[in-house]
């Protein structure tokens, strides 16, 4: 893995370079929130901030996605005609991504990609298609928690390339084949400025003081935790409102719709989650988990015990710690999952 360095003064030109062959999208203040927004040049552009509110999923898995178009008249002999969507039509570059959100998108291509006969389109389509270029995070927020999740405010899983603030220039770890064709220019860093990105590394690292137990819920069996009475009390609080899985970069519920005018119509795919008693109604009007408790469980379980047990030990949380920001009744999923570990 090579080192290299670009400095804040030929920032402009290294944007520019990249917007010509990418469409470049970056966090920025949109309406006195962080939100992702596209760049057109290097002024604007966020270098001290706060993870954006809502999670970069949607550039992969949208809120609502046209899976494809279909006209059925009633008089064509040839039936039902069905289009499939046009693909992206660009390469893209999401700039100064967080570690732990590049780390989501990790966890989710073991759940869109598994094999031949669950390998979405429509995720692989716009992964393939999109460079990821993360900043570290030097200042990490109190709700943070990536450190017990096996993440780290410098970690460079499913990174493309790592920006480390060094003040007046970028230490840039360059981590894949994509990443090295945008940097074959820069100079090469040197041992004081990679001693000094490993210092703010140690330092962000300490500064993560909030602590995350797994180990007594990967050894444990399922119906134990399953019959946890932490659920009675979680369930007595939670709204149910979802807002913790909309914000959170690894929930990838959804419902498939088909919206129909006339003789012509779109199937689309919209965020759905598994809070909600809908979304588990089966077609016969059983629904398994028809209880709350059944529907709050569900998130927790599935994140850290049956995504691990199913997915080599892989988290389904990389502790972003938006949750913890925005559930309207505070519930916070490190005091839930610390008590999960007894
Ligand atoms: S569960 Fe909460 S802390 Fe974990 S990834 Fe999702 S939003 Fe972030
Ligand atoms: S944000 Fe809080 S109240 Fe709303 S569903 Fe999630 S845990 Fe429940």
């Amino acid at each position: 893995m090579a080192e290299k360095i670009l400095a804040k003064d030929k920032l402009e030109g290294f944007l520019g370079a990249l917007r010509q062959s990418h469409e470049v999208f970056a966090p920025a203040m949109v309406e006195g929130k962080v939100a992702w927004a596209p760049v057109e040049g290097a002024e604007g552009l966020l270098w001290e901030f706060a993870n954006s509110e809502m999670s970069p999923k949607d550039f992969f898995f949208p809120q609502t996605e046209c899976m494809m178009r279909f006209v059925n008249k009633a008089d064509d002999p040839q039936g039902m005609i069905m289009q499939a969507e046009p693909l992206l039509n660009k390469q893209r570059a999401l700039l100064n991504i967080r570690p732990c959100d590049a780390k989501a998108f990790q966890v989710l291509d073991l759940i869109f990609i598994q094999d031949e006969m669950t390998n979405d389109i429509y995720w692989r389509d716009k992964r393939e298609k999109t460079v990821l270029i993360g900043l570290a995070c030097n200042d990490p927020c109190p709700t943070c928690f990536c450190t017990s999740v096996n993440c780290g405010p410098h970690h460079e899983t499913g990174l493309d390339l790592l920006l480390v603030d060094l003040g007046d220039k970028f230490l840039v770890k360059v981590l894949t084949d994509k990443g090295e064709a945008l940097t074959k220019d820069l100079p090469a860093a040197g041992a004081e400025e990679a001693k000094a990105a490993s210092a703010l590394k140690a330092k962000a690292e300490a500064q993560i003081t909030a602590k995350v137990g797994m180990d007594k819920v990967n050894a444990a069996e399922v119906m134990p935790l399953y019959e946890l009475p932490l659920w009675d009390r979680v369930m007595e609080n939670c709204l149910n409102c979802g807002t913790c899985t909309f914000c959170c970069p690894t929930c990838h519920c959804f419902d498939i719709q088909d919206e129909t005018s006339g003789e012509a119509g779109r199937r689309v795919r919209n965020w759905d989650y598994c809070m909600s008693w809908l979304f588990t109604m089966h077609g016969t009007g059983h629904n398994p988990r028809g209880a709350k408790k059944d529907r709050v469980r569900q998130r927790f379980m599935h994140k850290f015990k049956y995504i691990p047990m199913k997915r080599g030990g892989e988290i389904g949380c990389v502790g972003c710690g938006r949750c913890v920001q925005l559930c309207p009744v505070n519930i916070d999923v490190r005091a839930v999952v610390n008590q999960m570990n007894g």
